[in-house]
């Protein structure tokens, strides 16, 4: 299983059993990694090995996560998927803002987490190549200023297209309400959380199978939207 392409992760984790069960499945799904249990170890790690993807905990001792990753931020664009015990929304903002890619609140479904490493590897992968709007099935057709979805193509407004190109432009990623109403409408909207909703509900008229359900963009209740590439659905939890 283990070829020469296989991917770096760094599982920054302090409960010994956590960090070990995470270390297990993600070696048996053919991926290097390196447990870490303090955020001393884990900035060495960091330098020296160069990492594909960070797997972060945020409750850590002496380095916490947000310290850390705002430390990593310095250094490196290596995707941050963070792990958290904590669900308050401020905190979760708070590591977007510094950096973080995606977070999963504890407990998650392997199935998941997995999903969500592929598509932040994928994504650092192609970010240097900005011709390539997709995310997933969906594309942009920049010049006719349309979205194609398999075989479907939908003429956009300017702000349809803005707002959708936000997303493919970070396909993968959390973005929080205050960063796309800051960037489509400017600063002075960052608070005016409907006209997303009213613009998130047009934007899945086009993309999702199902928008009364959506499965590729997807709310982050209290945080934001994540556009995923693949349907992102529920699975149990481990
Ligand atoms: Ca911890």
């Amino acid at each position: 299983m283990h070829g020469k392409n296989e991917k770096a992760i760094l599982v920054i984790e302090d409960e010994d059993k956590y960090r070990r069960l995470l270390t297990a499945n993600l070696e048996f799904e053919g991926y290097m990694v390196k447990g870490k249990a303090n955020g001393i170890e884990a900035l060495q790690a960091v330098y020296e090995e160069e990492p594909d993807l960070i797997l972060l905990d945020l409750r850590l001792p002496e380095i916490d996560g947000f310290e850390l990753c705002r430390r990593f931020r310095k250094v490196t664009s290596v995707p941050i998927l963070v792990l958290t015990a904590l669900n308050t929304e401020a905190d979760l903002i708070h590591i977007l803002d510094l950096g973080a890619d995606d977070y999963m609140t504890k407990p998650f479904s392997l199935q998941e987490l997995l999903a969500r490493i592929r598509a932040l590897i994928r994504r650092s992968a192609s970010q240097f190549t900005p011709e390539d709007l997709c995310c997933g099935n969906i594309r942009l057709l920049k010049d006719v200023r349309e979205v194609e979805v398999g075989e479907q193509r939908y003429h956009l407004t300017p702000t349809e297209w803005n707002l959708l190109r936000e997303f493919v432009t970070h396909c993968g990623k959390v973005l929080t309400h205050e960063y796309l109403l800051a960037k489509i409408w400017g600063v002075e909207y960052q608070n005016e959380h409907e006209y997303l909703r009213v613009y998130t509900r047009k934007l899945r008229s086009y993309i999702e199978p199902a928008p009364k359900r959506p499965v590729y963009l997807v709310t982050q209740a209290g945080i934001g939207y994540i556009l995923y590439p693949t349907p992102h659905g529920t699975e149990l939890r481990i």
